[in-house]
């Protein structure tokens, strides 16, 4: 059975698109099939895996939540053998008004995710950074919520808003809910910041941190500007080798 990981921290910036793409990358050349669903109507995760934002042609998960759930056409192959995308660009802007008006409304995702859960190993949800409509989807048509935290000064604030959003949807949505794991992004050894927001994470949450911690690396950053996760951008990086580090991590922890 597939498992739906949903990423999400509504602080902007954190490494929630960089993640969702290159984990999702990483499981699937370890031989899972692997589904991103872009989730954010910045369109950043479908640009990363090469999907043109601006073509109108191309159907994203905007279309699927229009048309009342017909998925097949909003799933794109990607360079990566094994890993397929449902894009997003700004028309989910209204999707979140549109949402925000329906009864059941925070059931959408999951409807849709449903019917194909069982077609992929894993599904990674990209949410954008905020806790609205469209987050509290991702978190409803998930089994686990995986938060990355950029290792910087206020790398902890705002993260009891999402615990307590987290726990009031597993409450009164979404019982199955657990938590994968806090992951440290853009971790930079030279410095001491980095190092205590380590050691502060580790003190807080001492059983949620993923052992693998994701490095500051520019191969990371520039890999998305070429429409390819860093596995084949650059498969010696840091970043790339990071990446897979967790996915071996991920996959480990749930048995296949
Ligand atoms: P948003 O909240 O806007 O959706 P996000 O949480 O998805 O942002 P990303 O887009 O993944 O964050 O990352 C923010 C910026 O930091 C991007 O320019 C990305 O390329 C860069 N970045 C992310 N992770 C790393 C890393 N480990 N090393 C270097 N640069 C990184
Ligand atoms: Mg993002």
């Amino acid at each position: 059975m597939g498992k739906i990981i949903c990423i999400a921290n509504q602080k902007g910036g954190v490494g929630k698109t960089t993640t969702a793409v290159n984990l999702a990358a990483s499981l699937a050349s370890l031989g899972k099939k692997a589904l991103v669903v872009d989730f954010d109507p910045q369109g950043n995760a479908s640009a990363g895996l090469g999907i043109n934002r601006y073509d109108t042609k191309v159907n994203t998960i905007y279309n699927v939540l229009a048309n009342g759930g017909i998925i097949d056409s909003a799933i794109y192959p990607t360079k990566v053998k094994n890993l397929f995308i449902i894009p997003s660009n700004e028309n989910l802007v209204g999707a979140e008004i549109e949402l925000n008006n329906t009864p059941k409304r925070e059931y959408f995702l999951k409807t849709i995710l449903r019917n194909i859960k069982n077609n992929f190993n894993y599904i990674i949800v990209d949410c954008s950074p905020s806790l609205g409509i469209l987050t509290i989807n991702g978190l409803v048509s998930a089994d686990s919520l995986l938060i990355p935290l950029q290792c910087e000064y206020y790398a902890l604030e705002g993260l009891s808003n999402l615990l307590k959003t987290y726990k009031l949807v597993k409450k009164k949505l979404n019982r199955a809910l657990s938590i994968e794991g806090i992951l440290l992004t853009m971790f930079d050894k030279r410095t001491r910041l980095s190092r205590q927001v380590l050691n502060e994470v580790k003190k807080v949450f001492p059983n949620k941190m993923f052992k693998t911690v994701i490095p500051r690396n520019i191969k990371l950053s520039e890999a998305p500007s070429f429409g390819l996760p860093a596995i084949l951008y650059d498969s010696n990086s840091s970043g790339a080798i990071c990446y897979l580090k967790l996915a071996k991590e991920i996959i480990g922890v749930n048995n296949g």
